[in-house]
C-alpha cells in the first residue's frame, strides 16, 4: 500500500525512512475505511510540521545557501534550552547572515525574572551574531506574537529556522493560522511549508536535530514528555561524597572545601526525576535504576546504557553561574563555590554560564 500524500511504500519499521506509520494507527485507520498517509504527510497536513532533519555538513550547506535567498531569517530558540536551541553548526551558518531573534517558550521562566532581564541576557549571549531585533514569546500562553508579526510585515519574504522542539512550529501556526501548504523551493532540495499573511510570505524549515542535546536521544514519546509544558525547581543542599542523578543520562558528583554545603536549584522538566545518593553506591544504582527509578530514558531498553558513550568534565561553579545540560535542563548556583563532576552522553553540550535565573 502507498501513502496517499507521497506515494511512498507504506512501512512500520524505520520511523526515519519514507512512507513511516505506526502499525497501531496503520490498522485503525484501515479499519475505519479512512486514507492512509504516512506520518510525514500526516504532520503537514493536519499540523503544518515538516518532517525534522539531522544537522549534517551537507545539510548545513544546503540551509546556507537557501537562507540567503531571503530578506529576514527567523531564528526561534528555546529559553528553557538555550544551549541546546543554540547549536553551535546552526549559529555557525547564520553568523553573519540578516537575523531575527525569537526566544520562545519564556512562560517556563519563574515570574521574577523580568522581560528584560530575559532580553540582556540573550542579547549578550548573541555576542557575535548578527541581528535586527529579539522577540521574547511564548506560544503557549499566546504572548508576544503579534509585535513578533508586526515587525514580520515589513518584509516581503521571511523563513523561519531552528531545532526540534523549540516551538517553532506552535509559533508559525499562531502568526499564521493552520491553512497551509507544502511548497518545494526551486533550486534546493529541503521541503518548505509557505503561508501569506497580507503582503508577507512566510517559510518554515524543517525542524533541526543533533546529537548535542538530551532530548535527541529519545523516542519521540519520550521527547514529547520531556518539552510538555511546565518546569520543576528543585533545591539542593548536597552534603560531601553525595551525587545527584538528573534522570539516567546526567549524573553530578559533588566536592567543596566549604564550611556551609553549597546550595543551588535544578530546573528540569517535570517528568525528569532526580535522585541524592552517596558517591559510593552511584554506580550500582545508575546500573540498577536506569530508565527505573532514573528516567529520563523511560524503560532501559529505550537507549541502552552500554550503548551510549559517556563523557566526565568537572566544573568550577560560583554563586551566580549555572551549568547547563543542552536538551535536559541547567543547574542555579546559590551559594558557592563548589565543584561538580557532570557525567554525561559524550556529545552533549555542558556548559557554564552566567545565571539567567
Ligand atoms: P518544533 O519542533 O520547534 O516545531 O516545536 P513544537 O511547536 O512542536 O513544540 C514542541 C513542544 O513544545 C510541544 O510540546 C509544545 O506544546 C511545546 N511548546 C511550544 N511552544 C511553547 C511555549 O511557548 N511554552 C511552552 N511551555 N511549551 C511550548
Amino acid at each position: 500500500m502507498k501513502c496517499r500524500g507521497c506515494g511512498a511504500q507504506i512501512q512500520h519499521e524505520n520511523q526515519r525512512k519514507p512512507g513511516y506509520v505506526p502499525l497501531e494507527v496503520f490498522q485503525k485507520r484501515r479499519a475505519e475505511g479512512k486514507d492512509i498517509l504516512c506520518q510525514r504527510c500526516f504532520r503537514m497536513r493536519h499540523y503544518g510540521k515538516l518532517e525534522s532533519v539531522k544537522i549534517t555538513n551537507d545539510f548545513a550547506k544546503r540551509l546556507s545557501k537557501l537562507v540567503r535567498k531571503f530578506e529576514v531569517i527567523v531564528w526561534v530558540l528555546d529559553i528553557s534550552d538555550f544551549e541546546g536551541s543554540y547549536d553551535p553548526l546552526l549559529a555557525e551558518i547564520l553568523k553573519d547572515l540578516n537575523k531575527i531573534i525569537v526566544v520562545n517558550k519564556i512562560d517556563l521562566l519563574p515570574k521574577a525574572v523580568t522581560i528584560r532581564e530575559i532580553k540582556s541576557w540573550v542579547e549578550e549571549r548573541l555576542k557575535g551574531q548578527r541581528f535586527r531585533d529579539v522577540y521574547l514569546t511564548s506560544a503557549a500562553k499566546n504572548y508576544g506574537t503579534r509585535s513578533l508579526l508586526r515587525a514580520l510585515s515589513l518584509y516581503e519574504n521571511v523563513i523561519f529556522v531552528g531545532m526540534t522542539n523549540v516551538g517553532k512550529s506552535s509559533i508559525f501556526q499562531k502568526l499564521t493560522g493552520v491553512d497551509v501548504n507544502v511548497t518545494p523551493f526551486p533550486g534546493t532540495t529541503l521541503d518548505l511549508i509557505k503561508a501569506t499573511v497580507k503582503n508577507t510570505d512566510i517559510f518554515d524549515t524543517p525542524g533541526i536535530f543533533s546529537n548535542r542535546r538530551i532530548i535527541d536521544f529519545l523516542e519521540p514519546g519520550s521527547q514529547k514528555k520531556i518539552s510538555q509544558k511546565s518546569l520543576s525547581r528543585m533545591t539542593f543542599k548536597p552534603q560531601k561524597g553525595q551525587t545527584i542523578f538528573i534522570g539516567g543520562l546526567c549524573r553530578l558528583d559533588f566536592s567543596f572545601d566549604t564550611e556551609l554545603p553549597p546550595i543551588f536549584q535544578i530546573f528540569a522538566s517535570e517528568s525528569v526525576k532526580f535522585h541524592v545518593t552517596s558517591t559510593s553506591k552511584a554506580d550500582n544504582l545508575h546500573v540498577k535504576q536506569y530508565g527505573r527509578l532514573l528516567v529520563p530514558p523511560f524503560k532501559p531498553k529505550e537507549l541502552s546504557m552500554d550503548s551510549l558513550n559517556w563523557k566526565e568534565e568537572e566544573f568550577e561553579l560560583n554563586t551566580g553561574e549555572e551549568l547547563a545540560i543542552a536538551g535536559l535542563g541547567w543547574l542555579s548556583v546559590r551559594r558557592g563555590p563548589f565543584k561538580a563532576k557532570v557525567k554525561t552522553i559524550n556529545d552533549v553540550i555542558v556548559k557554564k554560564r552566567k545565571a539567567l535565573v
